[in-house]
């Protein structure tokens, strides 16, 4: 007899196991298939957002994420660049994500991705309700009107089975299975560029980058690499090193000498033990859409991309989290298919301009300021230039604020258009990520928020808020009311009225309640 789950999910790296708590939490059903019973110990992304942080709040596991950090806490995540390599007289060390801190409920923190899936995994592992084959892969994924069937077979064993569900969430990584089966092609940039990666340990490189303000990554940029960066990245403090870099694409590992790679980019000679050394292909590529039918993509499976500025594992996480709700919604009576709809409505387009405007774009503008100055043509013009790119550096935090102004499922702005590109700010906005803000209690409103739908009301007519309480009960949307009345919350988020959805996104926000409170409801949880 085979087993039916309200969800399975194909792939357990950091986007599955995310997804697997995510509806775990929720209560919803499922089951995890991965093929490896190991972490691989590279450590990946390491760069975690602040709103990455938030969702592990929201999973109950901030502070058991952030006591698996390497680095020492309060140890400063941002990074250097320098000019050729790091011994040159041309370095910066400009504001980063920190500058965006105070729009986040949560600071941002960094550490190898294994560690990181240990904490996801353990967290899983007491969830009654998810069931995990580790050492399990997918064959094969069919569907139709009534549900999925995928086709699960042992590693290195006979065994084979056949698991149904409502529906199947392929996070299976850049050469998704899932993606492939049910057909979506993608498109994106293919750099042809071949990229090697050392994870090595050096005492010496460590105490070499002392002349430094205290930092996490050491970014080389350097003339002859049209752009490509040289990337050092800490592991911990002292000894733990990973480095990614542009290469010939005929490099074979046997006979490369990456010790001289290193030295060239630190600029000076330094003892290394090498742990691990491979090489990747430099491309962007985002799935033409994030679902068909009864099945969705999420994490690299939809999209992916070199390791340049940590979106890949932080966008993929927030995939976890927008897809998770809104399929627990269903399944749980409260939400529409146009919600599921919405999923690749929303998250596409800030994939998508991510991958052109915050990657593609960064390299062609850096091996443009290469290519136009260089302080052996003229020492003033290009000391200039350098100069002026650090403000430039500073501001690319700021305007990195995911949006869906555009969903079918927020009552947005006219003609809003979803978008990685917006601007920070405390006031509350359709379509944004809610700020922080200290209630009268003392409490922040993010500890407040339910995991269905809040209504934030601040120094709200009472009769605004039983018409949103009616309208809930009726149409079972599981509704929270905040309620505060100090005025500093309503002056920060200018609204009396604030409609928070489950993944801490404004859908709605109003000093009365609309006439029709039940067609917003509607319209929010895709009914509409
Ligand atoms: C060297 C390197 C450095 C990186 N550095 C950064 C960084 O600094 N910042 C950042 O944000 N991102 C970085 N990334 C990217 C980041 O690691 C990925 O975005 C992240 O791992 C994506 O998670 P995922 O769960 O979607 O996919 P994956 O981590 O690829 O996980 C997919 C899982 O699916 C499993 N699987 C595949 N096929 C099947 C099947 N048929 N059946 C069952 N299981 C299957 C695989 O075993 C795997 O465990 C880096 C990646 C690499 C390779």
């Amino acid at each position: 007899m085979e087993k039916r789950h309200q969800v399975v999910i194909v792939g357990g790296g950091p986007v599955g196991v995310a997804l697997a708590v995510e509806l775990g939490l929720r209560g919803v059903a499922c089951a995890l298939v991965e093929t490896r019973t190991k972490l691989q110990n590279i450590p990946k992304g390491q760069n975690l957002t602040q709103r990455t942080l938030e969702h592990f709040f929201f999973w109950g596991l901030a502070d058991e994420l952030r006591a698996a950090r390497l680095m020492p806490p309060g140890y400063p995540i941002g990074e250097v660049t320098a000019y050729r390599n790091l011994m040159s007289d041309y370095w910066q060390a400009p504001p980063g994500r920190e500058t965006v801190r105070p729009y986040y409920f949560q600071a941002n923190d960094r550490l190898p991705q294994y560690r990181m899936e240990a904490v996801l995994r353990a967290k899983m592992a007491g969830l009654r309700n998810v069931e995990s084959r580790f050492g399990w892969s997918a064959a094969s994924v069919t569907q139709d009107d009534d549900g999925v069937r995928v086709e699960i077979a042992e590693e290195g064993g006979a065994g084979r089975e056949v698991l149904e569900a409502d529906y199947v969430v392929g996070c299976d990584g850049g050469h998704s299975l899932v993606r492939s089966q049910i057909g979506i092609g993608r498109g994106g940039t293919d750099f042809d560029q071949v990229m090697a990666l050392v994870v090595f340990r050096s005492r010496e490189l460590h105490e070499g980058l002392k002349r430094f303000p205290e930092r996490s990554t050491y970014r080389v940029m350097h003339p002859d690499l049209h752009g490509y960066w040289q990337f050092f990245g800490r592991i911990d403090v002292g000894e733990g090193w990973f480095f990614h870099a542009p290469v010939p694409a005929d490099s074979k590992k046997e006979e490369f000498d990456f010790q001289a790679l290193l030295e060239r980019a630190a600029g000076f000679k330094f003892a290394a033990t090498l742990d691990h050394v491979g090489f990747w292909d430099l491309r962007v590529a985002v799935a033409e859409k994030y679902q068909v039918g009864r099945v969705f993509i999420a994490g690299d499976a939809a999209h992916s991309h070199p390791p340049y500025g940590a979106f890949g594992l932080n966008n993929g996480l927030e995939d976890a989290v927008n897809l998770g709700w809104k399929l627990a919604a269903v399944l749980q009576g409260c939400g529409g298919d146009r919600l599921l709809q919405s999923y690749t409505e929303e998250r596409r387009p800030i994939f998508k301009e991510v991958a052109e405007d915050f990657i593609a774009a960064r390299i062609k503008s850096d091996g443009e300021f290469l290519d136009r100055y260089n302080p052996d043509r003229n020492r003033a013009e290009f000391e200039q230039a350098w100069n002026d790119r650090v403000s430039d550096l500073g501001t690319r935090a700021q305007v990195y604020e995911p949006n869906y102004e555009g969903s079918p499922v927020v009552a947005g702005p006219p003609n809003g258009v979803s978008s990685a590109h917006g601007a920070h700010a405390f006031k509350a906005r359709a379509g944004h990520h809610l700020t922080p803000t200290k209630l009268t209690s003392g409490r922040d409103v993010y500890e407040e928020l339910s995991d269905g739908f809040t209504l934030l009301a601040f120094d709200a007519e009472d009769g605004d808020v039983a018409k949103f309480a009616e309208a809930a009960r009726s149409m079972r949307v599981p509704l929270r009311q905040v309620r505060d009345s100090d005025g500093s919350a309503r002056a920060a988020y200018e609204a009396s009225l604030v409609l928070v959805r489950p993944d801490q996104y404004v859908v709605w926000t109003g000093d009365r309640a609309p006439s029709d409170v039940g067609a917003l409801l509607a319209r929010v949880t895709g009914r509409g």
